[in-house]
C-alpha cells in the first residue's frame, strides 16, 4: 500500500517543508488541511504537513521495521495512508483532526528527489553484482529485501560521490578545497574515524570552514545541534538547498583526486544523482567480508567486474552464493549487542499462540533491544520432567540456525534461558505455507511459483553450505508476506561434515511422505533427499495445501514409490512445474538433480511467466 502513495493526489514527493507551507497557503490554510510528502531526512519515511489556526505543523511518519508506519511515538499502521485515515478520526497527539486533503494543483507532479531517482538503479546494480541474480530472481530479491537494500544503498552510496573524499586529514581537505576553483559553497566530506563521524569542509570567502558530522546512538547523522539525517546523502541534499545554520549553502563538490566529476548541486538535471548515474558502469559493490569503510591507505576500494553468469555456481569459499552481504537481519545493528543469548528482561511474550509443535508452543513476542523493539516468534520448551533430550534437541536446532544467514531462511535471534528454555526467532507473520494456501485459494500460480522459487533459493544456500534440512515440507515454510517465504524448523537438520550424506542411526518420527527412497531404505540423507522433499513441497503448494498421498499410510506410500508410481499433477498445475516435481522424484540419488539445477529451472520458469 505504501507503493500507492505516489499516486495520491495529495502526495507531493520530495518537496521541502517551505514548499509544503506554500501549497497549504495557496489552498487556503483551513484548519485540518493537510498534505503528504516524502521525508527528506528519514529513509523511506514521509512527512505530514497540517494547517491549523493559520499555522503549519509538520509531523514525520517514520517507516519502522516490518514495514509499518507511525508518527514518532504514535500508533503503528500498515502504511502512510492508514496513518492519515486514523488521524482523520482521532487527533491522538496531532494538533487537530485531518479534515481535508490539499491536492496538488493541476499539472504539478510529485517531486522526485535526486537520490530517489538514483536509488532504483543502484539497488538493481547491487543485486546483480553481489547476488549474481538477474531477471525474475532479481526482481523478486528486490521486492523481498527492499527495506534492507534501500538502507544499504543509502548508507554506502556516498562512498562513490564526488564530494566524499574518504579518510583524509583536515589539512589535506583544505588543500583540495583551495587547489581548485575557489567557488563559494564548494564542499567535501571526509571521514574522521570509523565510528561514523565525518567532517564537512566548506569554502566560504576563501576560507575553509569545518563542521563535524556525528552519528548519534540511533545512527542518525547531524552537524552539532543540527537536523538529523539517516544518510550523508540526505544531509548533503538538505544543506545544498538551505544553509540552516551553516555559513552558506553547499554549491558544488570539490573535485576528487580520482577524477570523479565535480557536480554543481541544485541544478535541474545535474544534482548529485546525474553525476553518479554516469558512473554506474564502473561502480562495483563491496563483496562479502569486505569492510564497508576504508582508509585512504587501504587498497583501491572497488574494482570493476565483468558480468558474471547468473547460472554459474559460485566458487566455494570466495563469493558467498547469495545475499549474505547485503541482507542485514532486521535485528542486526552494529550498535546493538549481537549475542545469541537473549535476556529475559528484553523479551515480552504476548497472549495467543502462533502454533505448536513437538517442543511446546510458539508465541508471538516483542524483543526489546537498546534502540528498537521487534516482533518475534518464541518457541517455548514445555516444562516437563525428563525433557533433557528435547532440550538438547532444541539447543541443537538453535546451533544449526545460528550458522545460517540467508533471506529465505528464518533467522534465529537467540536463546533465552528463563522459566522455560526459549528459542527466539524472527517472526513470519503469515504462518505456514500450506495453511495460508488452504485459506487463500485465489493466490495465483505465478505467486505460488514465486514462493516456491524462494524456497529453492534458500535450499540452494543450504546445499552450498552442506546442510541437510531433513524436514522440508510446506508446513515448515513460513510466510513473511504473500510474496516472501522463509524455510523454518531446523529440528532435524544436520551439517554434513566430510561426506555428502548423513546416516541416521534409526527411524524416528519421520515425515515418511516427504522422504526419498534412500532415506527409508538406508537411512541416508543428503541434499538430494531434500530435493525429493522439495518436489513434495511443490506438489503441496500447487495443490493449495492439500495433503500429499491423501488417505495413504506410510508403508503404502513406500510401496507406491518403489513400484515407480508418483503422485498425479495437482489440478491446474503448470506442466513445466509438474515435470520439475517428477525430476525431484527421480529414484536414483545420482540421477536426481541438486538445488543447483532445480533453482535455475524455477527461476527461468518464473521469469518466462512474468514477461
Ligand atoms: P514440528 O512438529 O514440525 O517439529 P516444531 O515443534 O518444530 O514442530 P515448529 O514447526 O518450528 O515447531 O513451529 C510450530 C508452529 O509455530 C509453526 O507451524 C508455525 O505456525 C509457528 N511458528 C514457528 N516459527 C514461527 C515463526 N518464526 N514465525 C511465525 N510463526 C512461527
Amino acid at each position: 500500500m505504501a507503493d500507492k502513495v505516489p499516486t495520491l493526489p495529495y502526495f507531493y514527493g520530495n518537496i521541502t517543508r517551505e514548499d509544503a507551507e506554500d501549497y497549504l497557503r495557496q489552498a487556503g490554510m483551513s484548519d485540518g488541511l493537510y498534505l503528504l510528502r516524502q521525508s527528506r531526512n528519514y529513509l523511506g519515511g514521509f512527512a505530514l504537513s497540517v494547517a491549523y489556526n493559520r499555522q503549519c505543523y509538520h509531523y514525520t511518519i517514520e517507516r519502522e521495521m516490518n514495514d509499518t508506519y507511525a508518527i514518532a511515538g504514535g500508533k503503528s499502521h500498515r502504511n502512510p495512508i492508514d496513518v492519515i485515515d486514523y488521524h482523520a478520526q482521532e487527533s491522538d497527539g496531532l494538533i487537530c483532526l485531518l479534515k481535508k486533503p490539499c491536492n496538488r494543483p493541476r499539472g504539478v507532479e510529485p517531486k522526485v528527489g535526486a537520490f530517489e531517482d538514483l536509488k532504483e538503479q543502484l539497488i538493481r546494480q547491487y543485486v546483480k553484482q553481489t547476488w549474481n541474480l538477474q531477471g525474475a530472481a532479481l526482481e523478486q530479491a528486490i521486492i523481498s529485501q527492499r527495506p534492507q537494500l534501500e538502507k544499504l544503498i543509502a548508507t554506502t552510496a556516498h562512498e562513490k560521490m564526488p564530494w566524499f573524499h574518504g579518510s583524509i586529514s583536515r589539512e589535506e581537505s583544505e588543500l583540495r578545497l583551495h587547489n581548485s576553483a575557489r567557488v563559494n559553497g564548494k564542499f567535501l566530506i571526509r571521514q574522521r574515524d570509523t565510528n561514523g563521524s565525518f567532517a564537512l569542509g566548506l569554502l566560504h570567502n576563501g576560507q575553509v570552514m569545518h563542521y563535524r558530522i556525528d552519528k548519534d546512538k540511533a545512527g542518525k547523522l547531524s552537524i552539532p545541534d543540527g537536523k538529523k539525517f539517516d544518510t550523508l546523502w540526505q544531509l548533503v541534499e538538505h544543506y545544498s538547498y538551505k544553509p540552516d545554520g551553516l555559513l552558506r549553502v553547499l554549491t558544488e563538490a570539490c573535485p576528487h583526486p580520482d577524477g570523479r566529476p565535480a557536480i554543481p548541486l541544485n541544478h535541474p538535471g545535474r544534482g548529485p544523482a546525474s553525476g553518479i548515474l554516469s558512473r554506474l558502469k564502473s561502480y562495483s559493490f563491496p563483496k562479502p567480508g569486505q569492510k564497508k569503510h576504508r582508509t585512504s591507505s587501504s587498497p583501491p576500494p572497488y574494482s570493476c567486474e565483468s558480468n558474471a553468469n547468473p547460472y554459474e555456481k559460485p566458487k566455494a569459499g570466495t563469493d558467498m552464493p547469495m545475499d549474505t552481504e547485503v541482507y542485514e537481519s532486521p535485528y542486526a545493528d552494529p550498535d546493538e549487542l549481537r549475542t545469541t543469548t537473549v535476556d529475559r528482561k528484553q523479551l515480552y511474550l504476548e497472549d495467543g499462540e502462533l502454533g505448536s509443535g513437538n517442543f511446546g508452543t510458539v508465541l508471538r513476542g516483542i524483543y526489546k533491544m537498546r534502540k528498537k523493539e521487534k516482533p518475534v516468534a518464541v518457541k517455548i520448551l514445555k516444562n516437563e520432567e525428563n525433557n533433557e533430550a528435547i532440550k538438547q534437541d532444541m539447543l541443537r536446532e538453535a546451533e544449526v540456525m545460528q550458522q545460517l544467514d540467508n533471506p529465505y531462511i528464518v533467522r534465529m535471534i537467540g536463546i533465552c534461558e528463563a522459566e522455560n528454555l526459549m528459542l527466539v526467532m524472527e517472526l513470519a507473520e503469515l504462518g505456514p505455507l500450506h495453511k495460508f494456501l488452504q485459506r487463500n485459494k485465489h493466490v495465483s500460480m505465478k505467486n505460488i511459483t514465486e514462493l516456491v522459487h524462494q524456497v529453492s533459493m534458500g535450499m540452494k544456500y543450504l546445499e552450498e553450505h552442506n546442510f541437510v534440512h531433513r524436514d522440508l515440507a510446506a508446513r515448515n515454510v513460513l510466510l513473511v508476506t504473500q510474496h516472501y517465504a522463509k524455510i523454518s524448523d531446523f529440528g532435524l537438520s544436520k551439517a554434513l561434515e566430510d561426506s555428502d550424506c548423513y546416516k541416521s542411526k534409526g527411524v524416528g518420527k519421520w515425515p515418511v511422505k516427504w522422504y526419498a527412497p534412500e532415506c527409508m531404505n538406508f537411512f541416508k540423507f543428503s541434499c538430494k533427499s531434500d530435493v525429493w522433499s522439495f518436489g513434495v513441497l511443490m506438489w503441496e503448494a500447487y495443490s493449495y495445501g492439500q495433503k500429499p498421498y491423501k488417505g495413504m499410510k506410510g508403508n503404502e506410500v513406500i510401496q507406491m514409490i518403489e513400484s515407480g508410481q508418483r503422485m498425479a499433477a495437482p489440478v491446474n498445475c503448470p506442466p513445466e512445474m509438474y515435470d520439475l516435481m517428477k525430476k525431484c522424484w527421480t529414484y536414483k540419488v545420482d540421477e536426481r538433480p541438486g538445488f543447483v539445477v532445480v533453482e535455475p529451472r524455477l527461476r527461468q520458469y518464473y521469469y518466462d511467466i512474468s514477461h
